[in-house]
């Protein structure tokens, strides 16, 4: 069974590989959209694969570094792309939460990218 928690995180970045005319390039913000999914088994007495709260708790001290930041600035998001952000986010998540299957970062409404390991 799967369990999905999201997200939201307002941060600034740029893209600095990109070719300087790229509207990327220049510096701009987004209100970010992580989704983290996990999934295990139905625990039979609780009903529950995990808490919520767990979830909440496990990404809580990401978030405290993400929101409200310059993302170019926080070490191994250098070139902050979605993708990157995903990355880091599984990196750190991970250890603390083994259920974690997938990490999904949303620039946009319409633009999302998900990491799976
Ligand atoms: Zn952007």
């Amino acid at each position: 069974m799967e369990l999905r928690k999201t997200f939201q995180f307002e941060a600034a970045h740029l893209l600095p590989h990109l070719p300087a005319a790229h509207k990327c390039r220049r510096l701009h913000g987004h209100s970010f959209k992580v989704e983290i999914a996990v999934e295990g088994p139905c625990d039979e007495k609780l009903g529950w694969v995990m808490d919520y709260a767990d979830i909440k708790d496990a990404f809580k001290p990401l978030w405290e570094k993400l929101d409200h930041y310059y993302l170019n600035e926080i070490p191994g998001l250098e070139n902050p792309t979605s993708e990157n952000v995903a990355i880091w986010i599984w990196k750190q998540l991970k250890p603390k939460l083994p259920l974690l299957t997938e990490v999904v970062v949303a620039e946009t409404c319409t633009a999302r990218c998900i990491y799976r390991g």
